[in-house]
């Protein structure tokens, strides 16, 4: 058996005919990109109702969205920005690349997600907004990074990237925040043929801003207000991505299937992804904790089946951050994580047999 940790031609071959003639629809029309673009309106209308949020702004990819919305917040030079040690590297880059300084908290043992504890430790006189991730799928402790935020005015971007249909307490991740950020790279929970981006905010202004920054700083052709940049969605991308929306719950319950099958399988030999009542995890990843890693690493890959590691450094060790002089004791949980975590393959159309098969690198007896 060879298993994929991500199998995306599973999920085109169940698509095939409506995605081919999505795209071949964007080239007869030649709706490759522009203002009236009638396939990203369709996309940006039943995005911003599925979060259930008043505005989306599409954009290029991910990162280009949590550049933008901190831009548009008026986040620049000298001011700091509160991200996770723990997250895939645009969080913080993104943050430094608008000319901000961004400033790691630690994770929470068990759920990955940003220490509300430790976050508080680090606020100061330059602290301007708080990027909480919603890592691997499941949402971050918004109330309590609200709550300080409420305190300190402090503007909140949430990370979504990892997130698409996760809730926390009867809301979509995204809806909670002052605005978020998304991410459709193909791997994701709704990803693109491509790469794609959004924005969502239920601030009028916010979003105005967003759309001027995301193209070159026009209010229409040929009037920049300000200077922008070019971060567009295209037609292609945004044609593929309304056919799949529709399927986007039903692909998440498939995972959420999944990570339960995972769970009672492996329930007591690894340690496996804890979920706090009032939250919808969507197991964008399947993260275990293991002592012998790299063994099991080396027996799956024996077996055929890809593993990945989310992420093998977290973001103040990377060469990037040298700078900092972070030390161990300084992220107790995402240094003491680093070396057991272990992603599974995770996506919507991993059989069961296969989890039984995957798990099986874990002394697990399946009986039937
Ligand atoms: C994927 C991802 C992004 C960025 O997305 P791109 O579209 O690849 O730029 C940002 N944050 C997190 C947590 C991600 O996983």
């Amino acid at each position: 058996m060879e298993i994929a940790f991500v199998d995306l031609k599973k999920q085109y071959q169940s698509l095939k005919s409506e995605i081919d003639s999505a795209i071949q629809s964007v080239i007869d029309h030649t709706a490759f990109i522009g203002g009236n673009n009638h396939y990203i309106q369709i996309f940006e209308e039943s995005f911003a109702s599925y979060i259930g949020s008043r505005y989306c702004i599409s954009c290029a990819n991910g990162t280009d969205s949590i550049e933008i919305i901190l831009k548009a917040a008026g986040i620049g030079i000298n001011d700091e920005v509160i991200v996770p040690a723990n997250s895939w590297i645009s969080t913080s880059e993104a943050v430094s690349n608008i000319g901000a300084k961004p400033i790691f908290v630690d994770c929470l043992q068990g759920v990955y997600t940003m220490d509300p504890k430790d976050l508080t430790k680090k606020i100061t006189s330059l602290t301007k907004a708080i990027i909480p991730v919603h890592l691997y799928g499941l949402p971050a402790e918004m109330d309590e990074i609200m709550n300080i935020a409420n305190k300190y005015k402090l503007f909140v971007l949430e990370d979504c990237a990892q997130a698409h249909g996760a809730v926390y307490k009867g809301r979509k991740t995204g809806s909670i925040g002052h605005a978020a950020s998304f991410s459709f790279y193909p791997g994701k929970n709704l990803g693109a043929y491509g790469d794609a981006g959004a924005i969502i905010t239920d601030s009028e202004e916010l979003a105005k801003v967003c759309k001027m920054i995301a193209n070159h700083g026009q209010v229409k052709k040929h009037n920049h207000l300000i200077e922008g940049r070019n971060s567009r969605l295209d037609g292609i991308q945004a044609a593929v991505l309304n056919v799949k929306l529709p399927f986007l719950d039903q692909w998440n319950n498939a995972r959420k299937r999944n990570a339960e099958a995972y769970r009672s399988l492996l329930n007591g030999i690894v340690i496996t992804p804890y979920v706090p009542i009032n939250m919808e995890h969507v197991f964008h990843l399947f993260v275990i904790q293991v002592g012998d890693r790299e063994n099991k690493i080396n027996e799956l890959k024996k077996k055929g089946i890809e593993t990945a590691v989310h992420y093998p450094t977290p973001l103040p060790f990377l060469p990037a951050y040298k700078h900092y002089n972070a030390k161990p004791e300084d992220f107790p949980v995402a240094y003491g994580n680093m070396s057991r975590i272990l992603s599974l393959p995770m996506f919507a159309e991993l059989k069961t047999e296969e989890i039984e098969y995957i798990t099986e690198v874990f002394n697990v007896r399946v009986t039937h």
